[in-house]
């Protein structure tokens, strides 16, 4: 079949490889839409610790099911499904603790990172993702919006951290694929005033295309006296940094009102620091939360959302691209150009 491997940072290649073989309690998947994400241009970029090359990364994907082990019982071949990238093993001290998103071994298996993934005609999907976060697809969803199940899935999780209440001031920062599915949880659940603060003009009107209720261009005005102006002098209820920079983390800090929430919730670059004023925390009784990757509920929830079309998946899929074209397209991404790119093997 063919597949873009990964095989070293700046290096990847699409080329011929084996079909994938399948365990007994496993499914293999015909790819009909694999998304790019900004993790995959950071894998192209820099790559990544736990990666071994050569490997198929790719993670965010639909497909058709292909093939299946002969212990699977849920699934048969010709079904439209979606899975996400990882599930965990429900036997470690996290997952027992109820924090299966730190599982300690959600690595053996993550797609895409450590299994090759869904940059080729089809996929393998391990046993613990087939027994707990791979679904049917109803035939009104198309691939590439159900595709969206695992970045949203993390959303969800991000989500449920900030407690946000009906009424709420939020602020998103950072208007990217992660940033824009924010501002459509945070109206969901009933954010009046949502807030989106970027650097780019087109990614701002996108901001508003999902539902912002307000945007900031912080490259021409201060955030910081912006959302004070938008929010009664007071901050936000709640702050979502969805970038991954230390400054963004620090500013989301700052916009929060006393008693509120920040949600620290993009992954910034390793051995980075922030420094926050420690006044403001400890008098302005705040409430700073990280979070990572999702659960299998979260897994469920997301799948809801984009079953019940309650969740707009279209406006963030902005082009599309076939598998040879994969460089051109994570360099389009990283560039801003375009939010999403759906990629069809
Ligand atoms: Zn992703
Ligand atoms: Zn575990």
């Amino acid at each position: 079949m063919k597949a873009v491997r990964f095989h070293g940072p700046q290096d990847i290649r699409f080329e011929e490889v084996d079909l994938p073989k399948i365990g007994q309690d496993e499914v293999l998947v015909k790819v009909e839409a694999v998304l790019t994400c900004g993790t995959d241009v950071k894998m192209y970029r820099r790559g990544w610790p736990m990666a071994k090359p050569p490997l198929i990364f790719g993670h965010e994907f639909a497909g058709v099911v292909a093939e299946v082990g002969k212990n699977v019982t849920q699934f048969r071949v010709g079904q439209r499904v979606v899975a996400a990238n990882s599930a965990p093993c429900n036997l470690c001290y996290f997952c027992k603790i109820g924090k299966p998103n730190l599982c300690e071994h959600l690595l053996e298996t993550l797609i895409g990172f450590t299994v090759d993934g869904a940059y080729a005609e089809y996929v393998r999907v391990p046993e613990r993702i087939v027994k707990q976060n791979m679904y049917e697809l109803p035939s009104h969803v198309s691939f590439e919006e159900a595709a969206l199940l695992e970045p949203l899935a993390c959303v969800v999780n991000g989500n449920d951290v900030a407690n946000i209440k009906i009424g709420d001031a939020v602020v998103i920062i950072g208007a990217g694929p992660i940033g824009l599915i924010h501002i459509q949880l945070a109206k969901i659940k009933g954010a009046t005033n949502v807030i989106c603060v970027d650097l780019k003009e087109d990614r701002l009107k996108t901001a508003v295309a999902v539902g912002a209720d307000n945007i900031v261009d912080a490259s021409k005005e201060n955030q910081m006296d912006r959302v004070k102006e938008l929010t009664n002098g007071l901050g936000a209820d709640v702050v979502i940094e969805a970038v991954g920079l230390p400054q963004t983390w620090e500013s989301a800090v700052e916009m929060t009102r006393k008693a509120g929430t920040a949600v620290l919730f993009g992954g910034c670059p390793s051995g980075t620091r922030i420094t926050l004023d420690t006044q403001r925390i400890h008098y302005g009784d705040l409430t700073i939360k990280g979070i990572f990757h999702h659960t299998p509920l979260c897994v469920k929830r997301a799948y809801e959302l984009i079953t019940s079309g309650m969740f707009k998946g279209k406006p963030l899929i902005t082009d599309r691209m076939p598998l040879s074209e994969l460089e051109q397209a994570l360099n389009l991404m990283s560039e801003g150009r375009c939010v999403k790119m759906a990629i069809t093997p």
